[in-house]
């Protein structure tokens, strides 16, 4: 039988040997974690500083008895493995209490030993000790019962993904006075700048001290000094600028480090050493969009990869498609989901592309808690492959963009999402729904029906002094407008064609671009050929002013 030894239990960890247990009952597999756990839920760490998870000690799933009685799999805790002898087929491992050192045999190896937090060391004061980092049970308890025991009010998180946001919503929910301190222009890399606007607001509307494009420079005691020469009180940081893999033990042994730094694997997570697999947050993968190796941290891949190299061992085939990265977060009272690529990778990878971007009601709007949803759609240009899509708003996200992302893994275009038949009822969406309005919008920009510019051209239109017109109502532009536009709501526009330019262009927009699309069209129709659409709107104008 076959003698199976796994380096760290958590997500790509414990999948991978629940799933050899399941394919061959006669295996002995082992699990190694250095940590006291295995098989915690990292993904809701976050939630233990608000309170929403009390007791951290819940998130713990498995202890390592449950995993013997109900897998016959062994856990050992507090188990560092410290080298690979590739040429005996053999393990160092360190048990962390006593300080013995043993060897361990193996007949076919996993390495999933994740990725840590990145702590630069040209950060002055890094290493004090009102600094954590988010990645295990251990260190979200230390975090919190410091925070209590100290009874801290001011903290700052740095870095502004999503461990980061979580990290800040989950502290203000507290109570806690919180800074978010990001040095791009933006939080949130998978979204584009337009769309990550929303989300600051959001986090700025509910409090959080965000400050963007700003770097730390300095730790003391109860501040941080940022590379602006400004100030932020903080008797607490939480770093979270981005994870490294875990690749110490894989360099030393000889293994292959492919050029995003990851640990190199083939089709079947195999490294260059045919015993030895890894998988999770320390490999490199392929991204099937931009055809190029990258780097994905999250829960589902890893246990995707755990289950296919646990398969190859018993030569069970599998088909890696690779990834396209796709992941929701939560940000105060909105849900933020994307999938595949956004604007700036599609770019950087040198893809034609063009996109949509809408904000329709993601239910019927007669129903209590219907809201808008932000979407943004990115297809290919010109055959309208879809590429990738963004979600914000109240409402299922997660359901849009899981709808995308499914479009994607099947290689699916504009035509094919437009008739992509969807339940509806008004308490669950619109009988258009949000994605399949999207195609549309998408065809006819496609087909060339009508023009558009991003709303992050707007802040130019108002200084260029453009013709921009805004087709709502006189009630809601008297509400608030943009500086220059002039006011001709849709339900007037074919008494006052006399108002519009017909030699210049002339730009429209409403609240969410759907009666200025409609206006767009009847322009249009009635001979005017420079008649451009602002995508997004006001709802979009409003979060990125
Ligand atoms: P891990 O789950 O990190 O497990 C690696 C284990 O290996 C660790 O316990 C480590 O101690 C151990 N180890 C390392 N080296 C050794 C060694 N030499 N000897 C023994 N043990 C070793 N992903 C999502 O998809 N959605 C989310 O909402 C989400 N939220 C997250 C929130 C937080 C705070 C964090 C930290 C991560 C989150 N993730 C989320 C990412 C997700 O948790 C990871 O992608 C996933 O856990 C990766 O699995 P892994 O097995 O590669 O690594």
């Amino acid at each position: 039988s076959k003698r199976i030894l796994v380096v760290g239990g958590v997500a790509g960890g414990a999948s991978v040997a629940a799933r050899a247990r399941r394919i061959d009952e006669a295996a002995e597999v082992i699990m190694f974690d250095r940590g006291p756990h295995v098989s915690f839920s990292n993904c809701s760490l976050p939630f233990h500083l608000s309170g929403i998870v009390q007791n951290s000690d819940d998130l713990v799933m498995m202890s390592p008895e449950k995993f013997k009685k109900q897998y016959n799999i062994e856990a050992r805790v507090n188990s560092e493995v410290t080298k690979i002898k590739r040429e005996e087929k053999k393990i160092v491992v360190k048990n962390l209490i006593t300080g013995e050192e043993y060897e361990e045999p193996y007949d076919k190896l996993v390495l999933s030993p994740g990725a840590s937090a990145i702590l630069p060391k040209s950060i002055e004061e890094i290493t004090r000790p009102n600094v954590f980092t988010v990645r295990n049970v251990v260190d979200i308890k230390k975090l919190h019962d410091y925070i209590v025991v100290y009874n801290i009010e001011d903290v700052a998180v740095v870095g502004g993904g999503f461990i980061g946001v979580e990290a800040a919503e989950n502290l203000r929910l507290a109570g806690k006075n919180v800074s978010l301190i990001e040095a791009f222009d933006q939080i949130m890399a998978p979204f584009d700048y337009d769309m990550a606007q929303i989300l600051q607001k959001e986090m700025i509307d509910k409090g959080v001290n965000l400050i963007i494009g700003d770097g730390l420079k300095k730790i003391n005691e109860d501040s941080l000094e940022l590379q602006s020469g400004k100030k932020v009180a903080a008797k607490v940081v939480v770093m979270a600028i981005g994870v490294s893999p875990e690749t110490r033990l894989a360099r030393e042994a000889g293994l292959e480090i492919g050029v995003t730094g990851g640990i190199k694997v083939d089709h079947n997570y195999l490294t260059n050493d045919k015993d030895i697999y890894a998988v999770g947050d320390a490999i490199e993968v392929y991204n099937r969009l931009t055809h190029k190796p990258s780097r994905l941290a999250l829960a589902g891949p890893a246990q995707r990869q755990a289950r296919a190299a646990a398969d190859n061992m018993y030569n069970i085939p599998h088909n890696n498609k690779g990834v396209i990265g796709s992941s929701v977060v939560h940000v105060f009272d909105l849900g933020a989901a994307s999938t595949g690529l956004n604007e700036k990778t599609a770019k950087a990878a040198g893809i034609s592309y063009d996109f949509v971007y809408i904000i329709p009601g993601d239910k019927v709007g007669l129903m209590p808690d219907s809201c808008p949803m932000h979407f943004k759609l990115i297809y290919e240009y010109p055959t309208g492959r879809i590429l990738g899509a963004q979600a914000i708003g109240k409402g299922n996200v997660d359901k849009r963009i899981d709808v995308i992302a499914t479009m994607i893994t099947m290689g699916g275009t504009l035509e094919d999402l437009k008739e992509l038949e969807l339940c509806y009822a008004p308490l669950f969406s619109t009988a258009k729904d949000v994605v399949n309005h999207a195609a549309l919008v998408g065809l006819n920009l496609l087909y060339g029906r009508f023009k558009q510019v991003p709303v992050t051209k707007v802040r130019e239109l108002v200084e260029n002094d453009e013709f921009i017109v805004d087709v709502r109502e006189k009630d809601e532009y008297a509400e608030g407008h943009l500086k220059n536009a002039i006011n001709i709501p849709l339900s007037e526009i074919r008494q006052r064609l006399d108002e519009i330019p017909k030699d210049e262009p002339v730009y429209l927009h409403c609240r969410s671009s759907q009666r200025s699309y409609n206006a767009v069209m009847a322009l249009q129709n009635l001979g005017y050929n420079n008649i451009i659409n602002i995508s997004g709107s006001y709802l979009g104008i409003c979060c990125y002013e």
